[in-house]
């Protein structure tokens, strides 16, 4: 099911109409946080439309704010790229490599008297800037001569002024209706460290302008971001009719992906991880790309899913489920079947021998025979799940009860003849009698009908684990809307962590491994996760439930 996508429409005219030979589109993250799934997104169509269209896709790091920027982070970009699936081979690029072409591209927009050096404070720049309604007002520093400005802007580089004391300003109109081309600033003072050119800079490109010029050096086609920036693109032209580039990109804008019951931005993902909120940036309850491949997610339901929601104009909120819908249909398709008890109750067959153990098969997928069988084992113990069993259940429930009688999957037909119960009333222990001919799906004697299958598992021929489930990391749809001022992080569900430290499984999941995947029959998907299983202490990731309905 693929959704329209506009874009993949614009390059094949573009193509068709010989306008570009080859299609050059770029992902720029700027490394200040780990990628998210929106980021996902923006990946697979900027490497999916190089990928359709025999083109190439550059990754280039906007690394123009040395405050927040950090190589964890440009190392973990990396990695979330090639987890996703795409290759950028040898276009790697950081918009600090053009550092000194940008700057002499500025030197010449001066010389043109298209740029001055402006002394305002911040608080002036924001006052002469106007509003939406207000028209701005020229600098009183506007009309430097472009000897002056030549001279404060190379004093700027050379780092003889303090932060904030000089700006360099695009001269374009402060009575524009587009506030982003009343004089937008080019270049600001910041004396710090650079992850990539250390001290070499204390002045740094602004956003805007290095963008379009990062692009036109790369010779980008096709230059696309989201909507936020539509407001940005005469001043993206600008630049690049202003300047003498080698190439002329074009910018288009798509609507980003939000999405419910998460939060899509670094910088509120950051507060989360600072605050301790969550276990770091890869918490499988966390909406990264590093999070979600530690919850199990795979990068083909990632891809499948950017297909389902397509590519628009319009803003829209994307349902949290659809993306569970894509990774619940990757992972039906891959995962080994296991059975887990994760809220053990004891089980005890009373027509069996002390020490009984009988050998039952199961495959390990149902339509995958490739896949080959697991072993079970039928033993005189076994643990079912304490939901499984109602004393006194009502009329629709089909498990086990007392009196009454289920079939354990891939082994025989149950009945409960006896409960037993703590001092609390708590019960404790089932005693029952299993139907020797109704082994592995075997009607009873009599052909009466057993509506209820469950799950179970040997008490001495299991393993133990421990089990992690996760619940929604929001506890409303529309986390950012806090209407009364409130912070977002107050609609942390409080919940959406449940460890389970004693969960019985079967003995094939011995060797289980983190490449595979796996569905605990009747509960849901997991995976091995990544930093604290042990061989000797497994830890499962539940990656989602099995559909409802289930
Ligand atoms: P954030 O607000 O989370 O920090 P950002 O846009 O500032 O995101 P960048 O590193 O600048 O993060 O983004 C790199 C690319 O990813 C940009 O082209 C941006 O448009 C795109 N992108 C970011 N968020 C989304 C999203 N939610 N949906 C689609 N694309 C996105
Ligand atoms: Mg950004």
């Amino acid at each position: 099911m693929e959704a329209p996508n506009f874009l993949k429409q614009i390059v094949e005219k573009d193509l068709e109409s010989k306008k570009y030979a080859k299609v050059i589109t770029r992902f720029p993250p700027e490394p200040n946080g780990y990628l998210h799934i929106g980021h996902a997104k923006s990946i697979c169509l900027n490497f999916g439309l190089a990928n359709d269209f025999g083109g190439q896709c550059h990754l280039r790091f906007d690394d123009t704010n040395p405050e927040t920027e950090d190589v964890e982070y440009v190392e973990s970009i990396q990695a979330d790229v090639k987890w996703l699936g795409f290759d950028w081979n040898k276009n790697l690029f950081y918009a600090s490599d053009y550092f000194q072409q940008i700057y002499e591209w500025a030197v010449d927009l001066i010389k043109k008297d298209k740029a001055y050096v402006c002394s305002l404070d911040e608080s002036e720049l924001r006052e002469y800037r106007g509003n939406f309604t207000t028209p701005g007002k020229d600098s009183p520093h506007r009309n430097r001569t472009v000897t002056e400005n030549l001279d404060l802007f190379e004093r700027m580089k050379n780092g003889e002024f303090a932060e904030g004391e000089h700006v360099l300003r695009a001269k374009i109109d402060m009575k524009s209706p587009n506030m982003n081309m009343r004089d937008p600033l080019l270049y600001r003072i910041r004396k710090v460290h650079h992850h990539k050119t250390g001290n070499q800079w204390c002045i740094y490109p602004m956003y805007d302008f290095a963008h379009p010029l990062s692009d036109a050096i790369e010779k980008i086609t096709h230059s696309i971001c989201t909507l936020e920036f539509q407001d940005h693109r005469p001043f993206y032209d600008w630049c690049i009719e202003n300047c003498s580039v080698p190439a002329q990109p074009k910018q288009y804008e798509f609507a980003r992906l939000n999405m419910t019951f998460l939060v899509m931005s670094k910088r509120k993902l950051l507060q989360l991880v600072k605050e301790n909120l969550v276990m770091g940036w890869d918490d499988p309850r966390m909406p990264t790309i590093s999070g979600i491949r530690r919850r199990g997610y795979m990068p083909e339901a990632m891809h499948e899913f950017a297909k389902r929601i397509g590519v628009a104009k319009a803003e829209s909120l994307i349902d949290f489920e659809i993306l569970e819908a894509c990774v619940r249909d990757d992972l039906d398709q891959r995962s080994i079947r296991a059975m887990a008890v994760l809220r053990p109750i004891k089980v005890v067959i009373s027509n069996l021998p002390e020490g009984h153990k009988e050998e039952l098969e199961a495959s390990a997928h149902p339509k995958k025979v490739e896949l080959g069988k697991r072993k079970l084992f039928f033993t005189k113990e076994i643990f079912i799940d304490e939901s499984d069993f109602k004393e006194n259940p009502e009329s629709d429930f089909f498990r086990l009860s007392l009196g009454k009688e289920v079939r354990l999957r891939n082994a025989y037909v149950i009945r409960c003849d006896e409960v037993k119960k703590d001092s609390t009333g708590k019960v404790t222990e089932l005693i029952c009698t299993y139907l020797p001919e109704t082994k592995a799906g075997k009607p009873t004697a009599d052909g009466r009908k057993i509506k209820g299958i469950i799950h179970w598992v040997s008490a001495t021929e299991c393993i133990n684990a421990e089990v992690r489930l996760y619940g929604r990391l929001f506890s409303v749809a529309d986390p950012e809307n806090t209407p009364d001022g409130k912070d977002f992080k107050q609609n942390l569900n409080q919940n959406s962590l449940t460890v389970i430290s004693n969960a019985k499984l079967e003995p094939s999941m011995t060797v289980a491994n983190h490449e595979n995947r796996y569905q605990f029959e009747r509960v849901g998907y997991f995976c091995l996760d990544s930093k604290d299983s042990k061989p000797e202490k497994l830890v499962f990731n539940m990656t989602v439930d099995l559909a409802t309905g289930h």
